[in-house]
């Protein structure tokens, strides 16, 4: 099928729900089409991926050409004495994709359920949640160079995967276009449950009836009622990723602030609940114009409709500059900007 270039307006395909529109938009839906959109690519300045926008600010005006990814297909390829290989095509829903996975009995992703967004997507800043990082689960990354119009597998060594963080997070926006992720998943079941909020699986598990399907229900619980809905209150999630600290910095931030919520990690860094000292200088509930802070959770930055990227910046701004002045801590946004 070949591609049609159309204008689109990006409003209602990113889920803070900003105002933002694009001149050269393409949907592309098959693999096939990769030749073609990387002549296409060439006669534009830049291009930008998009999969489900729940991970970006949209600039009013998105210049040069958005790719829309929308391929369908979920497979089994192959098995191991010990993992399931499973690979699923970019397009394909997040959430969809881990139910679909449990349905088969290819356990492991359940902790990540509820994560809005595409699977293509979900390598790029490595998501995690519930104690589950993606990249655990990653056996190899499919790509597209869509400047040198080339295919290129990624074992997940080379995805150099991060807290919130990857290769591809880390390259020029348009580069490459993730086109399916394949997963190993162990045949061998180990429930995660160290999250403070699975405590109740932890009592199932240890009386030794808990299934995958069951944490998977938890955590699609606990995120339901903690986390706003973006189709009812536009939002990206968490808007700052957990800052890492050294010991001595943490030290000294515990001294002045002993309820300060921190987490040891094993290079002997501690990671910080952003969400905690965005709380502390008294952000939280805050609003101004259509952007605010929500007032259950401190990390999430929302439009309470038609605000626009410059108004939410200049909000982030503001409270991240704040945080630096009282705690000398510096906040990074997790949310990818598309000017
Ligand atoms: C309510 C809410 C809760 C969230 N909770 C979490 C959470 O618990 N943990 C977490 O880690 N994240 C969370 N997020 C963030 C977000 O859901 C994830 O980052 C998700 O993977 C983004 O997917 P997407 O398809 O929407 O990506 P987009 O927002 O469309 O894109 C994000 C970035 O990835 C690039 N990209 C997209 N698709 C491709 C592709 N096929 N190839 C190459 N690059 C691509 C884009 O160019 C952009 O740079 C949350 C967001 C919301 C709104």
């Amino acid at each position: 099928m070949s591609l049609s270039v159309e204008p689109k307006d990006l409003s209602s395909m990113n889920t803070l729900g900003l105002a933002s529109h694009a001149d050269a938009c393409v949907v592309f839906t098959d693999d096939a089409q990769l030749p073609d959109l990387t002549r296409l690519a060439r006669t534009y300045e830049r291009t930008l991926v998009l999969g489900g926008g729940s991970n970006v600010v949209l600039a009013a005006q998105v210049s040069g050409l958005v790719v829309c990814t929308r391929t369908q297909g979920v497979a089994l390829v192959g098995e191991t004495p010990d993992a399931w290989l499973v690979e699923a095509q970019a397009g394909e829903t997040w959430h969809k994709f881990v139910d679909t996975c449990l349905a088969n009995g290819w356990a492991g992703l359940e902790n990540l359920a509820l994560i809005p967004g595409t699977v293509g997507a979900a390598p790029v800043q490595n998501i995690g949640a519930y104690g589950v990082e993606l990249d655990t689960r990653i056996d190899q990354v499919h790509a597209w160079d869509i400047q040198q119009g080339e295919s290129r597998v990624f074992s997940r060594d080379e995805c150099a995967f991060l807290y919130r963080d990857s290769f591809f997070k880390r390259q020029p926006p348009g580069r490459w276009l993730i086109t399916r992720v394949r997963f190993r998943l162990a045949k061998q079941w180990v429930p995660q449950l160290a999250y403070p909020d699975l405590s109740a699986c932890r009592e199932s598990a240890a009386a030794g009836r808990i299934t995958p399907r069951q944490v998977f229900d938890a955590v699609c619980a606990i995120r339901q009622s903690k986390l706003p809905d973006p189709a009812v209150l536009g939002n990206a999630g968490s808007f700052f990723k957990n800052p890492v600290v050294d010991a001595s910095a943490w030290q000294r931030l515990k001294a002045g602030l002993p309820d300060l919520v921190g987490y040891p990690q094993p290079d002997g860094t501690f990671k910080l609940a952003a969400g905690w000292l965005i709380d502390r200088a008294g952000w939280k509930g805050r609003r101004r114009g259509a952007v605010g802070v929500h007032d259950r959770q401190a990390l999430v930055l929302v439009n309470f409709g038609r605000a626009t990227s410059t108004e939410l910046l200049a909000l982030a701004q503001d409270i991240c500059a704040d945080v630096y002045a009282r705690f000398g801590v510096r906040l990074e946004q997790e949310p990818v900007l598309v000017a």
